[in-house]
């Protein structure tokens, strides 16, 4: 499946910072550090989208998901998890 490219977005790796496992591919929109992980930008996962975002690996928590009216995102924890750009 081939997602729409959001325009002025980079593509973005994130990994456990903990045991830099790769968790998932994002499109990160502007520039500016990652707080907040929308669900609707997840290219693809290699971990369950649940409530609490957790590494298969270590068990370590990344981020915790909550959501506003419009949408629903992930809350990430500051200094759990580590982002790579690709360039794209
Ligand atoms: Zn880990």
């Amino acid at each position: 499946m081939k997602k729409v490219k959001i325009a002025g977005s980079h593509t973005l790796i994130v990994s456990c910072g903990h045991c830099k496992t790769s968790l998932l591919s994002y499109q990160k929109v502007g520039k500016g550090r990652l707080l907040r992980l929308y669900l609707e930008r997840i290219n693809f996962s290699d971990t369950p989208l649940q409530q609490e975002l957790i590494c298969p690996n270590c068990g370590e928590l990344i981020a915790l998901l909550a959501t506003t009216k419009a949408k629903s995102f992930y809350k990430m924890k500051r200094g759990k998890y580590n982002i790579k750009r690709i360039n794209d």
